[in-house]
């Protein structure tokens, strides 16, 4: 038997030990930067002639990878290998898929330092937030493994005299997942294992920006036992093949993180019925978030200014769950304001070469130039308290910056910037703090700063997130502590790492047999 879940502990980089063993990863991977990494389709391994080159975010000119970009033509080979697979795979045993996932997380425990390298040359990450992200991949193998021997009877129902009714969760076909870069491996690894768990097989189409460490984790599942098929690797535009595989006719469900935009598309996409097509597309979409730290006059203020800059700009402010609007009560609002200022103008910015570095680069160019945009309209709409400028010589670094006395209603409190930029609104009291807070067509994370029991209960109420913390940050949820998705635009709320997420990918089925 299996013990029981908890989650992955986190490194402690003040420990000298800690920190040269990382540096000795580090080194591990560089040397095998820029290799080549084929497509995975039914086992087989295949190089393209078009290609995606992954650069480090932080140093430009260092190639990760070249990756190998699929067509339609492999797209569509793709998913004959993968419908083909699932005739076998769906009658696994759930045990033996479940058990699957645990060596893959076994794998990658091992590997940690490895995989969180990986992350830091190809996604720019701060060592703190790769290892929070390995530790999450592997939480998402072993709380889904878990998950799923706890569904594999199903659930129990009533049975009359004579009758013998069971309540089965079964398995639905091929799973698209289409995931994002900035939780390039936990995200990217927990949208792959729960269709795969579940007994789906699957497409992984990882992001453009860092597919190598999705390659590595292909290369794990297979260490751990994964069947030809059952995963396929297929990086590839969205344009191309990623509307082709949402419209295919056999694809079941798609499992998709990323921007708001692109997951309304594909939601509006899967919902028509494709000729050839005998079933409605099962489809779990978590997108953007535009989350906020609220602060009440009667709180802890040194936290919430710490609350504030963790939630502003850890990984750089590129998490839907990060914390890009202060409200905070006029009471309190100059002294919080003033401590957050100083707070941010201490943190270091650069490429993530040791543990001491708070702030990395932004992904790439396009974010660059977007987040820079965005600095630009704050500039006109508020007032410039920290941060502004940024630079794009080597790598796309940009200053962690803060807006005071931004209009709750301004375009940088209502838009997601995606990037190290925080903006300050003032509140009456309270009431109108949760007012503003509840403002936008987002409704993702959200914390409360207060030592006022009343006004907890209040918030618990009427704060309209998915996911609402009080006295601590909104960023960095944890598998099986805080299951994670939101409300209103920012998703399905299909709460990741949560214990109603499997049964998403699957069917029930009811079966009644008279003796
Ligand atoms: N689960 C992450 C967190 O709680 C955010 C995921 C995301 O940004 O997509 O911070």
């Amino acid at each position: 038997m299996l013990q029981a879940y908890s989650h992955e502990p986190f490194t402690d980089f003040a420990i000298e030990e800690n920190r040269s063993a990382f540096a000795a990863a580090l080194q591990k991977v560089e040397a095998q930067l820029g290799a080549d990494y084929p497509l995975v389709i039914g086992g087989k391994r295949l190089m393209t002639a078009e290609t995606i080159t992954s650069c480090n975010p932080a140093n430009k000119s260092e190639v990760i990878g070249v990756v190998a970009k699929a067509g339609k033509e492999q797209a569509e080979q793709a998913m004959e290998a993968a419908d083909a697979a699932f005739q076998s795979w769906r009658k696994v045993s759930p045990e033996e898929r479940a058990n699957l996932l645990i060596r893959a997380a076994a794998i990658v425990r091992r590997r940690k330092h490895e995989f969180s390298a990986w992350l830091v040359k190809e996604a720019g990450k701060p060592w703190k937030e790769a290892d929070a992200d390995t530790a999450e991949a592997i939480d998402f193998m072993e709380y889904y493994g878990r998950q799923m021997i706890a569904l594999k009877d199903g659930k129990p129902v009533n049975s009359r005299a004579g009758e013998h009714n069971r309540y089965l969760y079964t398995p639905t076909g091929v799973c698209l997942t289409i995931s994002p870069w900035n939780f390039a491996f936990a995200i990217m690894a927990g949208t792959t294992v729960a269709p795969l768990v579940t007994g789906n097989t699957v497409l992984l189409k990882p992001a453009s920006a860092t597919p190598v460490v999705a390659y590595k984790f292909v290369e794990v599942l297979e260490e751990a036992g994964l069947p030809p098929g059952v995963v396929n690797f297929v990086p590839g535009s969205g344009s191309e093949i990623g509307d082709y595989l949402v419209d295919h006719p056999k694809t079941t469900l798609i499992t998709f993180t990323g921007s708001r935009d692109v997951g309304v598309r594909l939601y509006e996409r899967a919902a028509a019925v494709q000729p050839g097509q005998q079933h409605l597309k099962r489809v779990i979409v978590e997108m953007g978030g535009k989350d906020t730290v609220v602060v009440d006059k009667e709180a802890d203020l040194e936290l919430a200014a710490q609350a504030i800059v963790t939630s502003a700009f850890g990984f750089s402010g590129q998490k839907c769950s990060a914390g890009s609007r202060a409200v905070v009560d006029q009471a309190v609002y100059d002294e919080v304001l003033e401590r957050v200022v100083a707070l941010t103008k201490a943190l270091s910015v650069g490429e993530p070469t040791t543990a001491d570095v708070y702030m990395g680069p932004v992904i790439d160019q396009a974010a660059y130039t977007k987040i820079m945009e965005y600095i630009e309209i704050g500039k006109q709409e508020a007032r410039l308290v920290a941060g502004g400028s940024g630079d794009n010589a080597d790598g796309f670094f940009i200053e962690p910056t803060v807006f005071a006395d931004a209009d709750p209603k301004a375009r940088i409190m209502q838009e997601e910037i995606f990037g190290p930029v925080l903006a300050f609104s003032k509140a009456r009291d309270f009431e109108e703090a949760l007012d503003i807070a509840n403002n936008t067509e987002y409704g993702l994370t959200g914390a409360v700063i207060t030592t006022n029991r009343e006004r907890i209960e209040q918030a618990k109420r009427d704060f309209h997130v998915g996911n609402l913390y009080f006295n601590r940050n909104c960023t960095g949820a944890i598998v099986g502590y805080h299951p994670f998705g939101g409300f209103k635009m920012s998703g399905t709320d299909s709460k990741a790492g949560g214990p109603d997420y499997l049964i998403l990918h699957m069917q029930a089925k009811t079966i009644s047999e008279m003796y």
